[in-house]
């Protein structure tokens, strides 16, 4: 059997209340998979950082760098004004990991006739473009225009098409789970790669974004088996709204990507319905998007589902995709029957029976 060893994060507010569920899944998985755990409780985000002085302390990069094949990350509280000293700990770690790509699968909960049927994956360049945050502010005097600033907008080759080798990986490995699936359960009935970019207007920078994708894409792997398709990112954002079910897997440079993700977050009801992972070579971590939502803490009606779907997703790109699949299936069964929501999903289940249900149905 297959021992992997996850770090557990749960950071502040309702990240301490939904990571739990995330073991609690891993540990459910029937054996028949081979897969045995273990977990390691690591600590970050901003009451670490009242308690400790570091919001991302030492021991929680070594133990993931040293000890770990993948993580679950909750959610950490920003201070609403810059507190001295603190930083985004799933940024920094991110860097420190070099988790190059952040996805996010963006899925409508099926027979839920109030919304389009929605299935899409954004996968998101996580290491350049505008984030380098090289900034820069100049004094110039008011009689010329007075003070400007500028950011540097870097896109690599390298970075470019390895996100999209990845993207078109993606949209392979959805097409194999789709043909295994009972035919009528997907929206999609071939894979496509969806490249968004501004070239139109950023010939060099978006414009090599572009390229390196096409390139990347045409490999032998990819040729014939994925279509690929463009899309200028402003128009990509008028159809995603109108025509959300046209979507199979979008691969977009990092600021781009944040925006379209958000946005796309958005089309499916619930922020506690939605997962990411956080991806680098040989390592990943799931991490529901939403905050630490302070407005619910401890009442326990956090919806755990955005963190099932991290866990199944980290697990996916551990390799492990049979046993993620089951972990899409238990949670997509709750759902479509409806019995057991959440109050962002109107109803008056609590996390704990929402588990419970799930977990019953793997
Ligand atoms: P939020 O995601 O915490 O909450 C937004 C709204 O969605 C709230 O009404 C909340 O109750 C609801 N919600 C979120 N997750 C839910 C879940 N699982 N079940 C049910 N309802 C859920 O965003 P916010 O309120 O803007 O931010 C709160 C804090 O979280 C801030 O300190 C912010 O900086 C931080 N934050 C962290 C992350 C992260 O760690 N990745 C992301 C966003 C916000
Ligand atoms: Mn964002």
């Amino acid at each position: 059997s297959r021992l992997l060893r996850i770090g557990l994060i749960p950071g502040d507010g309702i990240g301490r209340e939904v990571i739990p569920a995330g073991r609690r899944i891993l540990e459910a998985l029937p054996s028949s998979l081979g897969l045995r755990f273990e977990f390691a409780d690591l600590h970050a985000g901003f009451e670490t950082f009242e308690k400790t002085g570091a919001a991302l302390p030492d021991r929680t990069v070594d133990v993931l760098r040293g000890e770990c094949d993948g993580a679950l990350f909750g959610a950490v509280s920003s201070p609403s004004k810059a507190v001295r000293g603190y930083s985004s700990p799933i940024v920094a770690l991110r860097k420190k990991l070099d988790l190059y790509a952040n996805v996010r699968p963006v899925k409508s909960v099926r027979g839920d006739a109030a919304r389009k049927p929605i299935d899409m994956v954004i996968v998101r360049e996580n290491t350049e473009d505008l984030y380098v945050k090289e900034e820069k502010t100049f004094d110039r005097p008011e009689s010329e225009g007075g003070k400007y600033a500028e950011a540097i907008k870097r896109i690599s080759e390298r970075a470019s098409s390895r996100i999209a080798t990845m993207a078109g990986e993606i949209a392979l490995r959805r097409q194999k789970i789709r043909e295994s699936s009972p035919p009528g359960s997907s929206i999609h009935e071939r894979p496509l790669v969806t490249i968004t970019h501004k070239s139109n207007v950023l010939s060099q920078t978006d414009g090599l974004f572009r390229t390196a994708c096409r390139a990347a894409l045409s490999a032998p792997e990819f040729a014939g088996a994925v279509a690929v398709e463009e899309q200028i990112v402003d128009s990509m954002v008028y159809k995603l709204f109108r025509q959300p079910e046209a979507y199979d897997v979008i691969v977009a440079p990092n600021l781009y990507g944040d925006i379209l993700s958000d946005g796309a977050a958005a089309l499916v009801g619930s922020l506690g319905l939605v997962p990411s992972a956080n991806v680098g070579e040989g390592f990943a971590i799931g991490e529901p998007c939403h905050g630490s939502a302070p407005d619910i803490e401890g009442k326990g009606i956090a919806n755990p589902v955005a963190t099932l779907r991290s866990t199944a997703l980290m697990l996916e790109f551990l390799g492990e995709e049979e046993a993620a699949a089951k972990i899409y299936a238990a949670v997509d069964a709750s759902l479509e029957e409806g019995r057991l929501l959440t109050p962002d999903l109107g109803g008056r289940a609590t996390t704990e029976e929402v588990v419970v249900d799930i977990l019953k149905r793997l």
